[in-house]
């Protein structure tokens, strides 16, 4: 077949969605038409046109790589695997995948280093906080048993919270490691003074961030830190609020600048990004049904793509965080907000009231719960509708 459409390309992915109400599993093929950004569908088992060609001007063709879940008319669609060989071809290299790590002494730089990861062209597939203990780092980094710094290299990663992230990009594993420079910071400082390395890190241990070297390696690491969900947990749970930087902004690739603001007044204590199904959402904001006019269109912004959830806690880790961190967000309608209080996260980043930049606890009672509703639950979309619905049905 023929995949030139006229001045674009046809793209084609094998997509599952669960129909949460009569636990059946569907395959489609999806077909994306970079030409006017439209979206088709074919159903497999049926052997028809299941959606007709429409424009989906909301998605991208970076946002279709495989193991995402993209919203389409409320349903949550993975993509399994190419649907052709000429979409296999061409986007393969473009969609490759590396691992980076945020060390303990880039930290508090993390704002600032999300922000040049989406500024230089990566997306972000898979991010969690965690806290590495002295044992982890070791195996972390057994390739280096016995040289001499692997003592202090390892004390060194276990000191601190690290940000373990998937970055995709075309040829994503050398252009990280080109965005980190040299392994030392001060060699990084003389000869590619605009490097990650050169601006965050300290010296030939402390630099900041780690990348893997090869695409086996980048699996390997990826799989360490992502496979066990609960591997090096870090979330307090205790004096703490919820903020959500909203699937917008995270699509928009601003969520590194909202992440250094907060960091300027709070601490991140947990972080993670997250994609919820509908149902996911629709319990998340249970408390505003029938509250709130705008609770479908609230879910809907909610599940329609990864976003990002950080456990808020006052810098001393004391105290109850969550009025002054409302304060810092700013009134829920950004429009409003922009008039009344024009310095707040929601009047910068936020567009109206369902698209307003971050969602953050209403109720002080309620910080522990709702970091614990994020932290303390797996979310793939795909299990938990078919959880959810077993739950509902019992
Ligand atoms: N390292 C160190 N002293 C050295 C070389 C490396 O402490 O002389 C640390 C540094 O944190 C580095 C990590 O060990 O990032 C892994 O070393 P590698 O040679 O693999 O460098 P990278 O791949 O991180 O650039
Ligand atoms: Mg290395």
């Amino acid at each position: 077949m023929d995949t030139r459409t006229g001045e674009g390309c046809r793209f084609a992915f094998n997509v599952r969605w669960l129909d949460p109400n009569t636990h059946l599993i569907w395959h489609y093929q999806l077909f994306y038409y970079t030409h006017d950004q439209s979206i088709e569908m074919f159903d497999i088992k049926n052997q028809r046109i299941f959606l007709k060609r429409v424009s989906h001007p909301e998605i991208h063709l970076e946002h279709l790589y495989l193991g995402a879940s993209i919203s389409l008319y409320s349903r949550q669609l993975i993509i399994e695997s190419y649907g052709d060989e000429f979409s296999r071809k061409h986007l393969q290299g473009f969609q490759e995948t590396t691992f980076a790590l945020i060390k303990p002494d880039g930290i508090k730089n993390m704002g600032r280093i999300i922000d040049l990861i989406f500024s230089n062209g990566f997306l972000i597939k898979e991010l969690r906080m965690c806290k590495l203990s002295v044992e982890d780092a070791r195996n972390f980094y057994k390739i280096h048993s016995g040289k001499p710094f692997y003592e202090a290299l390892t004390q060194f990663m276990a000191s601190g919270l690290c940000v373990a992230m998937d970055l995709v990009a075309e040829n994503a594993v050398r252009r990280w490691r080109t965005l980190l420079g040299p392994t030392n910071s001060q060699d990084a400082r003389d000869r590619d003074p605009n490097s990650i390395r050169a601006l965050f890190g300290t010296d030939s241990t402390q630099n900041a961030c780690h990348g893997s070297d090869s695409l086996e390696s980048a699996k390997q690491e990826s799989d360490f830190f992502f496979r066990d969900r609960n591997f090096g947990s870090c979330a307090r749970l205790e004096n703490c609020t919820l903020c959500i930087i909203k699937p917008h902004l995270v699509f928009d690739g601003v969520a590194g600048q909202v992440i250094d603001l907060v960091l300027k007044k709070f601490d991140v204590t947990a972080m993670e990004m997250v994609t919820f199904s509908q149902p996911n959402a629709a319990e998340f904001y249970e408390i505003y049904k029938g509250v709130l006019p705008d609770f479908h269109a609230m879910v809907h912004e909610l599940a329609s793509g990864p976003f990002i959830a950080m456990e808020i806690s006052n810098k001393d880790g004391q105290g109850n965080p969550v009025s002054s961190f409302r304060e810092f967000c700013g009134p829920p309608d950004s429009q409003a907000c922009r008039i009344v209080r024009p310095n707040t996260l929601r009047a910068k980043y936020g567009i109206n009231k369902i698209k307003n930049g971050v969602h953050c606890t209403d109720l002080p009672e309620d910080g522990v719960l709702e970091c614990k509703f994020i932290f303390k639950h797996s979310f793939n979309p795909f299990v938990d509708a078919m959880e959810y619905t077993n739950h509902n049905l019992r």
